[in-house]
């Protein structure tokens, strides 16, 4: 860090903390102080998300930050407190949850909209009265996991909460075996989720549903206020923000791991990284969660699931809508905003500008050949921009990537024939798809060795990491083996509901 380096931000402590979430009456929420952690380090911090905040960056290297970010010091005018939220947990009713590890310090402005707000909520600092059975930790390599698809989403253009920080302690926690504990700081404007709601629902406490909803509306919503039915537009809303983020996460490939309603949150963010993956040898039955052993939230599924838990909404937001009726007409909108975005991303990434019907079938078709050879997905959408129709060699690279040579020619020559249609010129789509295709995704394999080195206190592989993501569409070329396949080595990875 320059000594001489002029701030560009704020230092910590002039962030002015209030939390909106207090206001709520005391039940929505306990209000409690972190568990301090011994000797805390900073393990790892994203400039981009301190910038949401007008944070300085050499600011996250201070010891204030560290001890602040770790839970060890509060930051005057937070009101540190859990809330409490029930779910679904792959389909059944799991009864009150809550934040068992989470603790919300309270909310900062944001640095370039002086009307909006970010919480900041300290991930694995100490129990609280939600933690049940956990002992409301988190470890390192479950906070790195989520630090870096935190970033590598934003960078996709793909909403999400943030993550500010990782801090480390050498405290040890149970897992499978002893970890050292983590916090990661994660940053959104709301963690409200569906299951906040099913809370008050399923309790039959209907005057404290109302009171969240109209906190989400007027805080987060303001501009359904004054319609008809403003319990009914926020359905409508939520329902098509989750319809457009499941067609985000299905055209990266990536996959979430545990769709609870207790991980849906109310402003359509990604939120709750866990076992998650990003697809790789294509199959569209892929479980990236070693827990879920039925594939209730398999790839393919990621969709439906995502209509159901708007579903599972819907019936909590019920009380206030009034009618059954206009609780579905809110749920209608789900499956076609679900395919209209997704055409659309998907036109994107195969470099179409029009729109025809018979695309569903270039697209169908080239699912069924991806699958067929398990070809990795990132890549093959990096390389389809290099195919020229007409040019053979042009299309090679690609080629390569599949065992059924032939099934690639046929679907090769459908697709050249296709932009042929649209007097699709070579160099300009290639420019545009580029744009849209990431060459580089957090693959399992690079988040494993980054974490190995930070096991043994060596940091920069996350750094170096993140910054590579945080540039996912760029060709990057001292960076090029970090778009590689995944090693053999790979394939022995699991990731599972422990962190
Ligand atoms: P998750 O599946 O990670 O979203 O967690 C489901 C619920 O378990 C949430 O209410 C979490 O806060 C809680 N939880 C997960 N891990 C722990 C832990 N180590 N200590 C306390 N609560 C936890
Ligand atoms: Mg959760």
């Amino acid at each position: 860090m320059n000594e001489t380096a002029p701030r560009s931000g704020h230092r910590l402590d002039e962030l002015t903390f209030s939390n909106s979430f207090a206001t709520l009456p005391p039940a929505h929420y306990t209000t409690l102080m972190p568990t301090p952690l011994p000797k805390p380090y900073l393990v790892a911090a994203s400039a981009s998300a301190a910038a949401l905040i007008g944070l300085d960056f050499s600011e996250t290297q201070t010891e204030n930050f560290v001890e602040t970010l770790t839970g060890n010091r509060v930051p005057a005018g937070a009101k540190p407190l859990s809330a409490v939220y029930s779910g679904h947990q792959f389909g059944v009713w799991a009864g009150q949850l809550g934040d068992g590890r989470a603790i919300l310090l309270g909310d900062v402005p944001a640095a370039n909209a002086p009307t909006c707000r970010f919480e900041l909520q300290l991930k694995g600092s100490g129990l609280t009265p939600y933690s049940r059975m956990g002992d409301g930790r988190a470890v390192l390599r479950s906070s790195i996991r989520e630090f870096l698809c935190s970033e590598a989403m934003a960078a996709l253009g793909i909403p999400t909460t943030r993550a500010l920080c990782v801090t480390g302690s050498d405290q040890l926690v149970m897992r499978e075996q002893p970890e050292t504990s983590a916090v990661a700081t994660r940053m959104a404007p709301s963690f409200v989720r569906f299951g906040s709601f099913e809370h008050w629902f399923y309790n039959e406490k209907h005057d404290e549903l109302k009171t969240l909803a109209d906190y989400v509306i007027d805080h987060f919503y303001p501009q359904l206020r004054d319609t008809e039915n403003p319990y009914k537009a926020m359905l409508t809303e939520v329902t098509l923000r989750t319809a457009q983020l499941m067609a985000q996460w299905q055209s990266v490939g990536f996959m979430h791991g545990v769709m609870n309603t207790d991980n849906m949150s109310i402003l359509g963010l990604t939120l709750d990284y866990g076992p998650f993956g990003f697809m790789e040898a294509f199959n569209a039955h892929h479980i990236c969660n070693h827990t879920d052993q039925q594939g209730r939230y398999s790839y393919a599924r990621q969709p439906q699931i995502g209509e159901w838990n708007c579903y599972a909404l819907g019936q909590a937001l019920l009380p206030l809508i009034g009618s059954v009726e206009e609780t579905q007409a809110a749920l209608r909108i789900y499956k076609p905003a679900f395919s209209e975005k997704f055409m659309a991303l998907m036109r994107a990434k195969l470099g179409l500008t029009t729109d025809l019907t018979e695309d569903g079938k270039l697209l169908d078709d080239l699912f069924g050949i991806l699958q067929e050879s398990h070809v990795d997905f990132t890549t093959f959408f990096r390389r389809l921009a290099d195919l020229q129709p007409g040019n053979t060699a042009s299309s090679e690279p690609l080629r390569d990537l599949f065992i059924d040579r032939a099934a690639f020619d046929g679907w090769a020559l459908q697709y050249g024939a296709r932009l042929q249609q649209e007097n699709s010129d070579d160099a300009t789509r290639k420019l545009a798809m580029n744009a849209v295709n990431p060459k580089y995704v957090l693959r399992n394999y690079l988040a494993q060795i980054a974490i190995e080195k930070a096991q043994n206190k060596d940091f920069s592989e996350i750094a170096r990491l993140l910054q590579i993501l945080e540039r996912p569409f760029d060709e990057q070329p001292v960076n090029e083996h970090y778009a590689a396949l995944p090693p053999d080595w790979a394939n022995e990875l699991e990731v599972s509901c422990s962190s």
